[in-house]
Order: structure tokens, then C-alpha cells, then sequence
């Protein structure tokens, strides 16, 4: 595996695949067992000839909140672990100043799918990722690139910025990786209390019954409503969304016979969760 600190290292480890099938996973570090299913899926995809690229980069642009950056956890020799066991080839994992010049003025913003869920609440966050993701894009060149459904809006945004800048690239969405007691797997998990974490499972448990309520033709209404007052009935926990939207345009449902997305945010104490769920009226 290499490890290119620079984007001429990146270049220059590159170059002997160019032709070849090359599968790009971003991360932003501190790499749990989700991301190691994305990047195991992408050395399948890449097989023996192809190359499996990892990025891991804790994107400043993204950050709305400067507290949330401070905090993130950053694990660089054990990713690069992670990253081997993986069957990785190439790991990018530049520095803010090598990725981004300091009087950068191009932005790269999505207008629609943005204005909902988390880009309602995170001002800027969306068009940080489709900078950054773009940047990775032009500098990788991947024939492929694998996302997860955890981030179940950044996946939509993504494949939208593919299909309306006819990036050559082919996007995969990855199912969400939990702990056994459902919570899903994310890098701010480890900053969670002790008795935030032991409650947090409640968010998958929720879901679950509300997918099912809605399958059996709950209203809308209710089956939000009812996964908001299980989760504020916890202790320092703070919801900040759950909305039941159309699974493709993530806007709110009006034709009920399209697969639909259940997705929730909420602060445990300081921690921001999230989780969702695809949805349909019939299972
Ligand atoms: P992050 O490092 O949080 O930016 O995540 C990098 C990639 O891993 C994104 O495509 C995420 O959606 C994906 N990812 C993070 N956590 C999980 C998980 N629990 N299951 C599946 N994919 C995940």
C-alpha cells in the first residue's frame, strides 16, 4: 500500500493504473468497521487488476460548526491500518493547506436536495462535501466511488452532482453497518457518555417500528410523531429533525406509492446522531 501525502505523491502513484479500474472511498478518518465494509466492497469491485484508492481527509469546508471539528476524532496511524487490512492500494490523506489553496473562490453548490434535512440545519455543510468530493474526483479520477446510505442525503446530493456535471464516474451506495445493538456505526460514536450510548439504540429501534407502521398505512404524520417523542423522552437528548420524505428528490411525500426515506438527527448531549431508513406501504 502507499500512503501519498501530496497531490503530485497522489499523481505519481496513480499513474501505472490510469486505463484501469480505479474505486474511490472517502473518509474523513477515524475508520470504524463501516468504513471497512465500504472499503472491502470497493477492493471487490476493483478485483485483482483494478485499484482500490482511500482518501482520508477531516474536510474543514464541511464543518459548520467549529466545536464539532475540534472534537472530531483523528486516528491517522490506525486508519492507515485499517486501510492495509482492507487490501487497499493508495491511501490520500493530505493536510487542509495541500488540499486547498488559501485564497480559494469556487464553490460547488447543489440547490435542491440541499435545502432539506441536515442542509437545512448545517448552513454550508452540502456544498463543502461537493467541494471537496469534486476536488477528490478531478484528482483521482476514479472510474468508481462507494458512499454510504448512513449519509443517506449526502448520497443524493452526490449522485446529482455527478448526473448535472456529467462526472465520469459511477457511484455505489453501501448499506448502513451497525453495532450489535443497532446503533449505526460512526466516527462521533466514541464521543457519546456512557448513558447516551447504552440510549442510543433507541433511534434504530424506532425506525424499525415506524417502518413497519408505515408499511401497514400509518399516516405520515403519526409515524414521525411517534419516533420524535420516543426519542425526547430521553434524557439530554435534543431531536433536531425526523422526517419522512420521497426516497429520490428528498422532498416531502406526495406520491406515497414511491420508496420513501425515514431519516432522524438529534443531539445526544453534544454529539450529533444520525440514522434512517428506507420506507415503502407495502414490505
Ligand atoms: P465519513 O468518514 O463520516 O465522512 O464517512 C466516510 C464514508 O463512510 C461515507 O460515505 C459514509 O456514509 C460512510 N459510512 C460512515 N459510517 C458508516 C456506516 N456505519 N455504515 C456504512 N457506511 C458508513
Amino acid at each position: 500500500m502507499q500512503t501519498a501525502y501530496t497531490k503530485e505523491e497522489l499523481r505519481a502513484a496513480l499513474a501505472p493504473v490510469r486505463g484501469k479500474r480505479i474505486v474511490l472511498v472517502p473518509t474523513m478518518g477515524a475508520l470504524h468497521e463501516g468504513h471497512a465494509s465500504l472499503l472491502r466492497q470497493a477492493r471487490e469491485l476493483a478485483g485483482d487488476e483494478g485499484c482500490v484508492a482511500a482518501s482520508v481527509f477531516l474536510n474543514p469546508v464541511q464543518f459548520d460548526n467549529a466545536g464539532d471539528l475540534a472534537a472530531y476524532p483523528q486516528t491517522p496511524e490506525a486508519d492507515l491500518q485499517v486501510c492495509r487490512d482492507c487490501g487497499v492500494d493508495v491511501v490520500f490523506m493530505p493536510t487542509p493547506d495541500v488540499m486547498y489553496c488559501s485564497d480559494r473562490s469556487v464553490t460547488m453548490e447543489e440547490t435542491h436536495l440541499s435545502t432539506v434535512l441536515c442542509g437545512a440545519r448545517r448552513p454550508g455543510h452540502f456544498a463543502g462535501v461537493c467541494l471537496v468530493v469534486s476536488k477528490l474526483f478531478n484528482l483521482v479520477q476514479p472510474t468508481d466511488a462507494i458512499f454510504g446510505k448512513k449519509d443517506y442525503q449526502q448520497l443524493a446530493i452526490l449522485r446529482r452532482m455527478v448526473r448535472d456535471l456529467d462526472i465520469p464516474v459511477t457511484l455505489h451506495g453501501a448499506e448502513i453497518v451497525r453495532d450489535v445493538d443497532g446503533l449505526a456505526l460512526s466516527s462521533r460514536n466514541v464521543r457519546l457518555s456512557p448513558e447516551h450510548r447504552a440510549a442510543a439504540p433507541a433511534i434504530r429501534r424506532a425506525l424499525v417500528a415506524a417502518a413497519a407502521a408505515y408499511a401497514e398505512g400509518a399516516p405520515v404524520q403519526a409515524v414521525c410523531e411517534d419516533v420524535l417523542s420516543i426519542l425526547s423522552a430521553i434524557d439530554g437528548v435534543t431531536v433536531d429533525y425526523v422526517e419522512l420524505v420521497d426516497a429520490e428528490n428528498l422532498h416531502p411525500v406526495t406520491d406515497e406509492a414511491r420508496p420513501a426515506l425515514l431519516a432522524v438527527a438529534a443531539y445526544f448531549g453534544e454529539v450529533r446522531l444520525i440514522d434512517n431508513i428506507e420506507l415503502s406501504r407495502t414490505i
